[in-house]
């Protein structure tokens, strides 16, 4: 895949950069906080709109620069109106998933930084496929944005869990979660965000260091002992539960809030008694909550959902380990609601049309 020109996109820009297009552009250093503010809390279609700027400047900008990095493709909502998933096309053409969960107060974006992902785990349609790349800063915030926008500024909740492993793109990761925080960028706190890992973890030190362990962190565990969990996440052969465990120990102490284990649940692969055990054996010396997910099915794979009563069974075990457990709904089959479904399916279509 050839490598984007994002550079001349100024969704992405951070004050730095800002303020050195404020300085080649003969513009007083002010300009770059009102540049920003166009760019992020206004989340503006074109700078004619960029009312307090002169209007030689908004001219020269529109020409000289493009705004957005996306554009919306598609929006398809579940039937309960619970959860809306949205596609974007990139500059180069490829397909962005993002998806909107409405779920009492809170409106949680759950957004993607990769255009399909490398780890590979067995029950995700993301890992599907080849390998594109990764996403920009501003393509991961303007996911946000984008949705932000069209249901009127109501986004209360960020959470990184779309396709890609946010620490396997690292840079832009950072860069985005600085832009989310920023007071001229989507000025959200901290605690509204959190950051999924299938388990780097030399990068969730780095991770936890440069956010200074205020934003929240999800480790998706889906196995208790090593042989499964390197079935299911193959990233676990490089980085085993031993390292894992060890470096969760390192920073837990540091982060200001609990971390989220999370377990999709898999119909007689990972939803016996013995499994539930050991998962609150790691939980419960990191003083961490788990979060079930009753597994999705996706078309390329055979897994089926769990029982109800064996997800009953997972809550009583935690419970009587005193670990706080949350089972999250499986929301919006409907809608191909697994993660980087709804891009797959697209992806396929537009190729039979394009074979005609
Ligand atoms: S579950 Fe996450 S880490 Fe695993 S393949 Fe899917 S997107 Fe990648």
């Amino acid at each position: 895949m050839e490598k984007v020109d994002l550079n001349h996109v100024l969704f992405g820009i951070d004050l730095e950069a800002a303020q050195e297009l404020a300085k080649r552009e003969g513009l007083p250093p002010y300009r770059a906080t009102q540049i920003l503010e166009w760019i992020y809390k206004k989340n503006i279609e074109s700078f004619q709109e960029a009312s307090n700027l002169p209007t030689a400047t908004r001219q020269r900008l529109s020409t000289e620069y493009r705004l957005h990095a996306l554009s919306l493709v598609e929006e398809k909502a579940s039937a309960n109106g619970e959860s809306v998933k949205y596609l974007f096309r990139t500059i180069d053409g490829e397909l962005v998933e993002s998806v909107l969960i409405e779920q009492q107060k809170r409106k949680t974006v759950c957004v993607s930084t990769q255009l399909g992902c490398k780890i590979g785990c067995i029950f995700c349609a993301s890992g599907k496929g080849k390998f594109g790349r990764d996403l920009s800063a501003g393509e991961i915030v303007e996911q946000v944005a984008w949705i932000q926008k069209m249901k009127a500024g109501a986004v209360t909740n960020v959470v990184f869990m779309g396709m890609g492993e946010p620490l396997d793109n690292f840079d832009e990761t950072m860069r985005a979660l600085d832009i989310l925080q920023a007071p001229w960028g989507l000025a959200m706190g901290p605690r509204r965000i959190t950051v999924s890992t299938s388990g780097i973890t030399p990068r969730i030190l780095d991770f936890v260091k440069h956010v200074g362990g205020r934003v929240r962190l999800s480790v998706s565990l889906h196995a208790s002992d090593d042989a499964k969990r390197s079935r299911l996440v193959p990233i676990n052969r490089k980085y085993g539960l031993g390292e894992l465990k060890k470096t969760l120990a390192k920073v837990h102490h540091s982060l200001k809030r609990q971390i989220t284990f999370e377990y999709t649940l898999i119909d007689e692969v990972n939803d016996s008694r013995e499994d539930a055990e050991g998962v609150a054996r790691i939980a419960k010396p990191l003083h961490a909550k788990v979060n079930i997910i009753p597994y999705n099915p996706i078309e390329e794979e055979a897994f089926r959902t769990p029982t109800d009563e064996k997800i009953a069974m997972f809550r009583r075990v935690f419970h009587e380990h005193g670990i706080r457990v949350t089972i999250r709904k499986t929301a919006g089959r409907d809608i191909d609601a697994a993660c980087g479904q709804l891009r797959l399916n697209r992806k396929d279509s537009e190729r039979r049309a394009k074979d005609g």
